[in-house]
Order: structure tokens, then C-alpha cells, then sequence
């Protein structure tokens, strides 16, 4: 496999980019290796500078879960960049998407939009503490929620359960209003509730994606719900990954929650830079205009991105493929144990709706202490492999692989085939 023009730009790019990257994931630090560059994408396929073209289940993370270039949404974004920009003023697309994301959230009146999941979330937790006057926040270990400092804690690292920063330059100031508790372990969030009178928030990702798809079990996150309303306790429902992903709308309404601030990301841009945050009346009101909670952004609703996100959301309520994905994850879950099973390899595999996620281990994948029983070096041996078959899949054993609605039989057979091989190659690599 030919990939000597990434190789040129991966040496070219590190003299004026970091590691020449914008993002650390795309380095491809935890397979080995050097960072695929692309050209461009179309459809279910995206194709790299030396013209390998793949079938994409990254889909940029998650927001392309249209896959690339969708019509309707190409030629609304080409009308909104033909009347400007950004204007640093009002328009009539953020109301139209705001009301869109508000009837899809039924535990949400009012929206802000900003630019990034990170930004959504780190005011909701600002917001969180501005509502109650308290300052401790509950995450739980694995959960991933932009890179602000107060977050990057347990964040998916291999700090586990301390507060201790998960990054360099991270103050311990910035985290010790940070307690870290186990998912899916209801006890360990009691524990803290117990002992610290003065808790604003419990974040979660109502489905993880960041430690690798967990789903919560029912009476986890019933209960979760009900401590936290019991105490005074806003939950911060961090769904930047899983809104519109199983269902049109959220993951809480399929889990029989309602959240008291909700964070979106990815998908509500389909492909730009949007986040969000929003919640009912009582709480929004805290925010800047209406409120003393201070919280801006010069690009914030930039029209070009609003028309995107309305674009993007108008084709899901069209198309609902959510039938579909359960369909096709199934599908890919029950090759992807098969194959395992044939070649003797150890496999877990959780899914929601479009997100699916292989663990190379034998353990049933509940926390983030399971999801990290699994077997990386399989993994990598795996992804290089599906690379070489022309599938293209996150870089990482914790990230969740994406289904597009464009996903066709074609672009299936050729990915149940790629799996067969790739599980015999791990097999014969690591002498299963
Ligand atoms: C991606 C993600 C974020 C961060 O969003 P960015 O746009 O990358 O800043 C936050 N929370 C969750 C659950 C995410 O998956």
C-alpha cells in the first residue's frame, strides 16, 4: 500500500505544526505509525492525498453522519456563503436551528450556540455553578468532555479515579472542585454526595463514545437521576457524541431521563464548528443577556454553520435512519464476533445506535476499568489491516466507530470481508 504522500506531508507539516496535527488523535500515537492525509470525501468514501480511497467510519467523529457532500446540504451551505460570512450580529438561522434543537430536547426552551463541544460544556458547568452557587462537579472516570481544565481529569487517561490533573499545565487548583466516580457504579457518585455538601453538577455522557461505546445500565442512570434531583443536583447531560445518533433527538429520552442542562456537538453542525448548550427557562435565564453568567463567542451561530446544522438535521427528519443503523450495527456486531470466534481471538462489542465498538478482550465492557482490559496491540495490528482493506476507522481501540445513512450492500460486503481478513491477521500476528 502506497502512502508516500502522507508520509511527504507528515514531515512537512511538523517544521510549523505540532507533531503536524491539530488534534492529538490524528496522530495515530496509540496504532503506530504515521497520520493518513486526505484529499477529499464523497459519499461513504473518503480518499487520501496518495488516492487510496476508503469506506469512512470515522465520518470526522462523528459529524458527517450524512457521509460527505450531501446535496441538499452542499447547495444550503453554498446559498448562505454567497450573503457573507459573519456579521458579529443577529440572524434568522440561529433562530431556525435553535427551535429545531429545542423540539428534538424536551427538557429544553432556550439554547446557546458557541463553536465546539469543549466550549458547550464548559459553560454548562459555568452555568451549573452560577445556578446553584456551588462549586464541586461529579465526572465519572473514561468520560470524555472537551479539554477545558476543570475536565481533564479521568478524562480517558490512565489516571483512573484521582483528582489529579490529566494534563500538564493543568493547575490542581483548576480540579480540585472535581470528583471523579466510577460509570455505572451508583455508589461510588453516593459516596461523594455524602461527604460534600456543596455539588453543583453531575456530568456524564448519557452512552459513552470516549472510553469506547459503554452503554449505562437502566437503574444506574434512573437513579443517577433521581439522587441528583433528590439533592438539589443539576445532571449536565453531555450528549456532544449521542444527540441524533440512535434516535432523532437525544439519548436521554431512550433512557427514560431528562437532563437540567444539555450539551450537543458534532452532528448538530454536520460538519462545522458548532456546540450547544441548552435547558429549561428557570436556568437558561442565568446566562448573559437575560442573566450575570457571562458567556460569549465571536463566531457563535456563524450563519454559514447555522445553515449546515439546519441542513443537516432537516435531512435526518427526512431520511430517520435510525431503523437502519440498529439494522446495520447489528449486522457489523454479529461479523465482527464471528470472525473473532473463528480466529479464537477474545472480542467484546457494544453499540448505540450509529456508534459500534469492538474491545479485543474478554471481559464485558461496563467502566472504564473493563474498557481498559482490552488488548491494544490487537487492535492496531487489526486497524492497519482494515486500512489496508480500505476501511477507515478511528485510530484508537477507545474511540467508537461512526455509520453514515449512505453506507451502501457494496460498501458492507467489502467491510465484512476487510473484518474476516483483519481478524485472521491478528490472529497469525499474535499467535491466538
Ligand atoms: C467530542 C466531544 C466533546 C468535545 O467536543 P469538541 O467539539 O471536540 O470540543 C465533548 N464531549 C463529548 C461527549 C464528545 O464526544
Amino acid at each position: 500500500m502506497y502512502l508516500e504522500k502522507s508520509i511527504e506531508l507528515f514531515t512537512k507539516g511538523k517544521k510549523n505544526l505540532v507533531g503536524a496535527v491539530n488534534s492529538p488523535v490524528r496522530a495515530y500515537k496509540s496504532v503506530g505509525g504515521i497520520p493518513i492525509f486526505i484529499k477529499k470525501a464523497s459519499g461513504s468514501k473518503i480518499t487520501d492525498v496518495d488516492r487510496n480511497e476508503y469506506i469512512d467510519f470515522v465520518l470526522s467523529y462523528g459529524p458527517m453522519i450524512l457521509g460527505h457532500r450531501n446535496k441538499y446540504v452542499d447547495k444550503s451551505i453554498l446559498r448562505a456563503l454567497k450573503r457573507g460570512y459573519t456579521f458579529g450580529a443577529s440572524t434568522t438561522g440561529e433562530i431556525k436551528l435553535a427551535k429545531m434543537v429545542c423540539d428534538a430536547f424536551p427538557g429544553m426552551d432556550k439554547v446557546r450556540f458557541v463553536n465546539s463541544g469543549t466550549e458547550a460544556v464548559f459553560s454548562a458547568l459555568r452555568l451549573a455553578r452560577a445556578y446553584t452557587g456551588k462549586d464541586k462537579i461529579i465526572k465519572f472516570a473514561g468520560c470524555y468532555h472537551g479539554h477545558s481544565d476543570a475536565l481533564l481529569v479521568a478524562a480517558g487517561s490512565g489516571l483512573a479515579t484521582l483528582s489529579i490533573p490529566g494534563s500538564k499545565g493543568v493547575p490542581e487548583d483548576a480540579v480540585k472542585n472535581t470528583l471523579i466516580s466510577e460509570y455505572n457504579n451508583i455508589e461510588s457518585v453516593k459516596k461523594h454526595i455524602k461527604k460534600h455538601k456543596d455539588i453543583a453538577a453531575v456530568i456524564i455522557e448519557p452512552v459513552t463514545g470516549n472510553m469506547g461505546v459503554v452503554l449505562p445500565t437502566k437503574e444506574f442512570i434512573k437513579e443517577l437521576r433521581f439522587i441528583t434531583k433528590e439533592k438539589g443536583i443539576l445532571l449536565i447531560v453531555d450528549e456532544v457524541m449521542t444527540g441524533f445518533r440512535s434516535k432523532y433527538g437525544g439519548a436521554q429520552e431512550l433512557l427514560g431521563i431528562e437532563g437540567d442542562i444539555t450539551c450537543l456537538g458534532k452532528v448538530i453542525g454536520g460538519g462545522f464548528p458548532v456546540g450547544a448548550y441548552g435547558a429549561r427557562n428557570e436556568i437558561m435565564q442565568m446566562v448573559a443577556p437575560l442573566g450575570d453568567m457571562y458567556q460569549a463567542g465571536t463566531l457563535s451561530g456563524n450563519p454559514i454553520a447555522m445553515a449546515c446544522g439546519i441542513a443537516t438535521l432537516k435531512e435526518l427528519m427526512i431520511q430517520r435512519p435510525y431503523a437502519k443503523f440498529e439494522k446495520t450495527a447489528k449486522r457489523l456486531e454479529s461479523v465482527l464476533l464471528k470472525a473473532a470466534k473463528e480466529n479464537g481471538i477474545d472480542l467484546q462489542v457494544n453499540r448505540f445506535g450509529s456508534m459500534i465498538n469492538p474491545f479485543f478482550t474478554n471481559e464485558k465492557v461496563s467502566n472504564f476499568k473493563t474498557a481498559q482490559t482490552s488488548d491494544t496491540k490487537k487492535f492496531k495490528t487489526f486497524f492497519w489491516n482494515m486500512i489496508e482493506n480500505g476501511i477507515f476507522l478511528p485510530p484508537s481501540q477507545y474511540e467508537a466507530w461512526f455509520l453514515s445513512t449512505v453506507l451502501s450492500e457494496k460498501d458492507l460486503k467489502k467491510t465484512e470481508n476487510g473484518i474476516k481478513a483483519s481478524m485472521k491477521a491478528v490472529a497469525e500476528k499474535h499467535n491466538v
